[in-house]
């Protein structure tokens, strides 16, 4: 399978999928999307992300066997334990056993598993000694990806990637290059209101990527040659350069990104030549008046 989403397809995915099929994510896709996540910070945006989007319709399976063992911090595991609690009638231990994991003391594990039986959920008292245990949390971690490879549902996800990735060309067909740059800047100026910058990058990130493979029209944009082959959908093969390197700084903007094929995409990082800079930092200035 060479299909991997990053966290910037996934949430266009949940967009698309609302907004096209009318329909909420089933169960597998969620899990497929979170295997996908590379730390904390993005699987706190897909889940916040799914709660804007589907309140109360993220299924009880996915919160309390999956989005449970990836939390790793004590009040963001307090607040999804409660928001389950309250909207669901099933109660599931491993929702207290996760709290425990990330408390700091005995003390406090103890009184973990007294709320615990308030909920009918039977603990143990040995399970108190669990306490301040990160390592287990990443062990539960390892385990729940392992899962989902030997479950049937890995393979499936091939399928629901193709219906993607149609969607996400359909989608990105149907706007014009105006209405890419317009949607563009709404984002921006949206996310420069919002303080966490961060959470806000990946909701671009799908879009500049399109927008820079766009206006490239399938030319290489350093060496000026035409992509070297048609992906499988039969579009031009580029990839997207960020000019100031995002690992230092640079931004997710229209400005900062060129297409360019594979070659010049390695030449570019591998020799950072002056003249390279400059053609393509000047060609990206041309990008955003096409
Ligand atoms: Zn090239
Ligand atoms: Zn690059």
């Amino acid at each position: 399978m060479n299909s991997k989403m990053d966290l910037s397809e996934i949430l266009l995915y949940l967009e698309l999928i609302k907004k096209e099929k009318k329909r909420k994510p089933l169960l597998k896709e969620l899990n497929m999307m979170l295997y996908f996540l590379e730390d904390y910070d993005q699987v706190e945006e897909f889940h916040n992300k799914l709660i804007e989007k589907f309140t109360i319709y993220i299924p009880f399976r996915f919160l309390s066997e999956g989005l449970i063992h990836f939390i790793e911090d004590y009040e963001a595991c307090v607040n999804l334990k409660n928001k389950i609690l309250q909207t669901s009638s099933r109660k599931d231990s491993m929702l207290f056993m996760h709290q425990i994991l990330l408390s700091e003391t005995k003390e406090q594990a103890i009184s973990i598993i007294k709320e615990a039986k308030e909920f009918e959920v039977e603990l143990g008292e040995e399970w108190a000694d669990n306490y301040d245990s990160m390592w287990r949390i990443k062990k539960n971690q390892d385990e729940w990806r392992r899962n989902i490879i030997e479950f049937s549902e890995y393979n499936l996800f091939s399928e629901t990637y193709e219906d993607f990735y149609k969607m996400k060309l359909n989608y990105f067909e149907s706007l014009s290059l105006n209405q890419l740059k317009e949607t563009l800047l709404e984002k921006q100026t949206h996310n420069n209101n919002r303080k966490i910058t961060q959470t806000t990058v990946y909701d671009r990130s799908v879009y500049i990527k399109e927008f820079a493979r766009r206006v490239s029209n399938g030319i290489c944009q350093l060496c000026e040659k035409s992509a070297p082959f048609l992906d499988k959908q039969g579009k031009p093969f580029l990839e997207v350069h960020h000019i100031h390197y995002l690992s230092k700084g640079g931004s997710d903007n229209m400005e900062n990104v060129v297409a360019v094929c594979p070659n010049c995409h390695r030449k570019i990082h591998q020799l950072e030549l002056e003249e390279d800079v400059k053609k393509i930092s000047t060609r990206a200035l041309e990008n955003i008046g096409i």
